[in-house]
């Protein structure tokens, strides 16, 4: 068709469709693995300073360790070793059985600051000002649409393509797939203010009167404020002022705070939806073009950070050839199932806090005594807003920490597990007295460490940190056969 640019791209690339956090972890991960990555973004390329997300929780923080990214990101926020809800409930982050027991509070844009470095670092190929509408797939690649800086349309191929182009993502558009779900709230506003009489805790949550506000500090002399008031919900548009916000958060927390200097003011509307199908064929997607939720539990930014953690190693092992039978479908098997878990659990926060059913209220009231009494059903959710309790499903009578999430340990020699995972490979990981285990073959794309205490099980963990095989007193013949089922 005449006007239509056709740009091949190297054979076996992956095309990454949009540089929010979620791309910027994946372009980064494929291009540290060799595999030729572009990203393309319909923006100028400026990173936002909008700061939306601001919670950046345990796991998160353990998969940008396994990046080398953690302790530069912990260095632009301030941590949180307690929650303080509704004045009655403190949920101790400090009992996390992670290296980071805590929740980080700093700007989405200090992430994808530190993303979008590694990522250029590494070489990925960023195309801003270039929007994809449309895209076809065959057997051997994915022809994208794009509409490019100067008007004109081009047709790019790639042999995988991921959508992470938002929640109003064209590449699901594109694939035909619905987005159910529901909207949880109509109307809520964010704001980003100085306080003149800060509270005490870096978090502060409460609801009262059909009113909810929540006040985080980012720790450099600006707070967030997210509230919702039952008698005035209006569409996204309604201009917002500040009056409006001091005025719901006086009524929610039985003060504003002296609040003043908004640097930004949002309304929006809160949505809780999901697509049916994460892949389809050679096309993934990923973060909000896959799932949205309430932003009251702090995890759209986390969960679509974890989707990248989990599809990008897979990708490139099938970029290279090396994927065995079933991988690329297991990302679908594995997420989906941690997206509705999380689509579940985040909007009960609002719930709790907008409830008018005597039920609700009565559990609200008495949220303290409710957690006391429920302590293992608080750590279970302590496991859960965190992103460490998460686990994927395990072959029928393996071994049962296949599938769990690997914790951080030191390894005999120095360094840590999550040191060794940052060149990207499976980690074979030995007890001391297995030295056979620990002394073979690297060249199949393994590395071989050993534990530093006496731990007996032989664990391969996955370059995500969760385990692909374990076994206790595993012989030579049982780590080499895993090995081979697991790389090839
Ligand atoms: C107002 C607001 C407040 C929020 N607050 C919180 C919070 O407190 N906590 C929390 O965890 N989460 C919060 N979120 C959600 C969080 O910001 C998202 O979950 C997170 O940004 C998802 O990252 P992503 O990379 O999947 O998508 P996005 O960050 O949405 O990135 C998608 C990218 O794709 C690009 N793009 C879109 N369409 C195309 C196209 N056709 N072609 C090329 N590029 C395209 C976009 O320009 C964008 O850069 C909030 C979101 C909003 C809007």
């Amino acid at each position: 068709m005449s006007g239509i640019r056709t740009d091949r791209t190297t054979p076996g690339a992956v095309i990454v469709v949009g540089s929010g956090p979620t791309g910027l972890l994946l372009a980064g991960d494929l291009a540290a693995a060799g595999v030729p990555v572009t990203v393309l973004e319909r923006r100028p390329h400026a990173i936002s300073n909008l700061s939306r997300a601001f919670g950046v929780h345990a796991r998160t923080l353990e998969q940008l360790d396994a990046r080398g990214l953690a302790d530069d990101l912990l260095a632009t926020g301030t941590t949180i070793t307690a929650l303080r809800l509704f004045r009655r409930l403190t949920l101790d982050l400090g009992t996390l059985p992670s290296r980071f027991p805590h929740l980080l509070v700093t700007p989405q844009y200090e992430v994808e600051r530190l993303l979008e470095r590694r990522a250029r670092d590494l070489g990925v190929d960023f195309r801003h000002e270039h929007e994809v509408t449309g895209l076809r797939q065959d057997t051997t690649g994915v022809d994208l649409d794009v509409r490019t800086p100067d008007g004109t349309a081009a047709t790019l191929r790639a042999a995988y393509v991921v959508g992470t182009d938002g929640h109003r993502s064209a590449v699901r558009r594109a694939l035909g797939l619905p987005f159910p779900g529901t909207s949880v709230i109509t109307s809520l506003f964010l704001a980003d203010v100085r306080l003149a009489e800060p509270p005490e805790g870096v978090l502060t949550v409460d609801g009262r009167g059909g009113t909810f506000a929540m006040i985080a500090a980012f720790g450099d002399g600006w707070y967030r404020v997210m509230g919702w008031d039952r008698r005035h919900e209006v569409p996204d548009d309604v201009p917002l002022g500040l009056e409006e916000v001091r005025e719901v958060t006086r009524r929610a927390l039985g003060t504003d705070h002296g609040m003043h200097d908004a640097r930004w003011l949002s309304r929006f509307h809160s949505d809780e939806r999901q697509v049916p199908q994460y892949r389809v064929g050679r096309v993934f997607l990923a973060g909000d073009a896959a799932h949205v939720h309430s932003p009251a539990g702090g995890q759209g930014m986390n969960t679509g950070l974890q989707d990248a953690a989990n599809l990008s190693w897979k990708l490139a092992a099938a970029v290279r050839g090396r994927a065995p039978e079933g991988l690329l479908d297991s990302y679908h098997a594995e997420r989906h199932p941690v997206g509705r878990a999380v689509l579940r659990s985040s909007g009960g926060l609002v719930r709790l806090a907008r409830a008018q059913h005597p039920g609700l209220c009565l559990v609200r009231a008495g949220v303290s005594a409710v957690a006391r009494a429920a302590r293992p059903v608080r750590t279970k959710a302590l496991a859960q807003v965190s992103g460490i309790g998460y686990r994927y499903p395990a072959p029928r009578g393996s071994h049962p920490l296949t599938g769990a999430r690997v914790p951080d340990a030191a390894l005999r020699g120095g360094g840590r597990l999550y040191e060794a995972l940052r060149d990207g490979r499976f980690v074979l990981v030995a007890p001391v007295a297995n030295e056979r285990a620990a002394s073979g073959d690297e060249s199949v794309g393994v590395r071989r460490e050993q534990w530093a205490d006496g731990g007996r099980t032989t664990v391969l963990v996955r370059p995500d940190g969760y385990a692909a095989w374990a076994a206790d007193d595993a012989g030579p013949a049982a780590v080499e056969a895993a090995l081979k089922a697991h790389l090839g």
